[in-house]
C-alpha cells in the first residue's frame, strides 16, 4: 500500500519548493551585501522559521551566527489570538550585536513588533526583520521588514515550515489546504 501524500491536501500551490529555494538565494545575496563586515545574529523563531533558516543561514556566505526563541501567538487554529508570550528565550546576551531576527510569515504583526520591542530593549547593535511571507495586513503593522520573500494574499498557507494543527510544516511546497482538511 502506498504511504499517504500529504501533498494532495493542498488545493493550490502558491510557491513551488524551486521558486522558494531561488528567493531564498537571492535575500541570502542581499543580506550578506548589506551585513559586509558585520557578523550577524540569526534568530530563529521557533518553529515556523526552523526551513528558511535552515536554507537562508546556507545560502548566506559570511560569518554568522544563530539562536532561536519561541513565542507564542497562534493557537492550533487559524485565527491569530494577540497574546504573546516568551516560551524560549535566547541563549546568550544580545547586547552590542547586529540581530536579523528570521521570521516564516507576517499576518498581522502583532507577534514581530512584540518581538522587536522586546529585543530592542536588550540594547543590540541593531534589529533588522527578514520573513519570507507577508500578508497584506502586515502593512498596518507598526514594524519595518527589511527582508520579505514573497507577499501574499490574505489565505491560510502551509508548508516551509508553516503548519496547520502542527502538521504540513515538512511540505516543500507552499499553497492553500483543501476544504475537507479543516472539517
Ligand atoms: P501575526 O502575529 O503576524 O498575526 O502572526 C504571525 C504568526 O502566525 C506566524 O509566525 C505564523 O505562525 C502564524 N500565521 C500567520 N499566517 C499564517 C498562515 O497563513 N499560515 C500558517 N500556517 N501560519 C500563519
Ligand atoms: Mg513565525
Ligand atoms: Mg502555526
Amino acid at each position: 500500500m502506498d504511504a499517504a501524500d500529504i501533498s494532495q491536501d493542498l488545493t493550490h500551490v502558491l510557491y513551488t519548493a524551486d521558486e522558494v529555494q531561488r528567493r531564498v538565494e537571492e535575500l541570502a545575496a542581499e543580506i550578506d551585501r548589506d551585513y559586509e563586515g558585520r557578523e550577524v545574529l540569526l534568530i530563529g523563531v521557533l518553529n515556523g522559521a526552523v526551513m528558511v533558516m535552515s536554507d537562508l543561514s546556507r545560502a548566506m556566505k559570511s560569518h554568522l551566527t544563530m539562536d532561536w526563541m519561541a513565542i507564542s501567538s497562534y493557537g492550533s487554529g487559524t485565527k491569530s489570538s494577540g497574546v504573546v508570550r516568551i516560551l524560549k528565550d535566547l541563549t546568550r546576551d544580545i547586547s552590542d550585536v547586529h540581530v536579523l531576527i528570521v521570521e516564516d510569515i507576517i499576518d498581522t504583526g502583532l507577534t514581530l513588533s512584540y518581538l522587536v520591542q522586546n529585543l530592542q530593549s536588550r540594547g543590540p547593535a541593531s534589529v533588522e526583520v527578514a520573513a519570507m511571507f507577508r500578508k497584506p495586513e502586515a502593512i498596518t503593522a507598526p514594524v519595518d521588514v527589511k527582508y520579505v520573500g514573497f507577499d501574499i494574499p490574505n489565505e491560510f498557507v502551509v508548508g516551509y515550515g508553516l503548519d496547520y494543527a502542527g502538521r504540513y510544516r515538512n511540505l516543500r511546497d507552499v499553497g492553500t489546504l483543501a476544504p475537507h482538511v479543516y472539517s
